[in-house]
């Protein structure tokens, strides 16, 4: 048994445009059918790109899909002159229950702070979203040893004033920039060994009935053939999984990391 519902998450990135985001979708969903998926034992999200979000919302709805879904980004705004950015009040209203925030693609390409990212978290816990907040340190502060250190600053940062009613809400993933999309995949013991301090760091932070709560994923060139090793750990709630949510098949048979 689980000590919390493990969340399996899809990050699409900047792939699958309007149409194929709807056939990879339908897809999985006929897998998950096909596998008896129970979604109440563990819950299924993706991410695709903010102009995939309509069809999803449509197809989820229609269908009665077992999948719930999210953006891979927010404004910390909430509406105005802002050219290009989306607002969590968009998101929550096309039927959005979580929202990525602080990926580490949005770290490194978009020079999005941890200032930044603490104003996106209450963004959006104002409209309702959960937010997935990604850490994770880069190859040299891991060659370092200083990677435990540098992730809980990040999240001590991103978390910062929040109430501990809304974070025993929050979702984190940890993923380490030099695992993510690279092949190299973290060991499930390194996966463990960050879970277990940001779990530490909350209940510091916080308190244990809190920090208990929270979801803790790992994320970083998962696959169905990783998953159930990483999954197995104990302070790992669930993953966030970049290239090979792209695959239907291969997202199931990580989605079905017990058999
Ligand atoms: C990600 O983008 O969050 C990710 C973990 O990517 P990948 O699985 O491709 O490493």
């Amino acid at each position: 048994e689980f000590v919390r519902r493990p969340l399996i998450a899809g990050n699409w990135k900047m792939n699958m445009d309007h149409v194929q985001g709807i056939t990879l979708l339908q897809k999985l969903a006929w897998t998950l059918d096909d596998a008896n998926h129970d979604h109440n034992r563990v819950e299924v999200a993706v991410f695709p790109p903010f102009t995939d979000l309509r069809g999803v919302q449509t197809l989820v709805a229609g269908d009665d899909l077992d999948v719930v879904y999210g953006g891979q980004d927010l404004s910390q705004h909430d509406s105005g002159a802002y050219t290009g950015d989306i607002s969590g009040q968009f998101l929550n209203k096309l039927g959005c229950r979580y929202v990525l925030v602080g990926h580490s693609e949005r770290r490194s390409v978009h020079q999005e702070s941890d200032e930044t990212l603490r104003a996106k978290v209450e963004a959006a816990y104002r409209h309702d979203l959960v937010p997935v907040l990604c850490v994770g340190e880069g190859l040299e502060i891991r060659q370092a040893g200083t990677h435990v250190e540098h992730t809980l600053e990040q999240l001590r940062a991103d978390v910062d004033g929040l109430d501990a009613e809304k974070v025993a809400t929050l979702v984190v993933a940890y993923e380490p920039v030099w695992a993510i999309g690279t092949g190299e995949v973290a060991g499930p013991e390194d996966a463990q060994e960050m879970c277990a301090a940001i779990r530490a760091e909350l209940t510091k932070l916080y308190d244990a009935d809190t920090a208990e709560k929270v979801r803790l994923l790992y994320g970083g060139s998962v696959k169905g053939q990783n998953a159930a090793a990483i999954l197995r750990e104990r302070d790992v709630d669930g993953v966030l999984v970049g290239g090979a949510s792209l695959d239907a098949g291969e997202f199931a048979s990580i989605v079905r990391f017990e058999n």
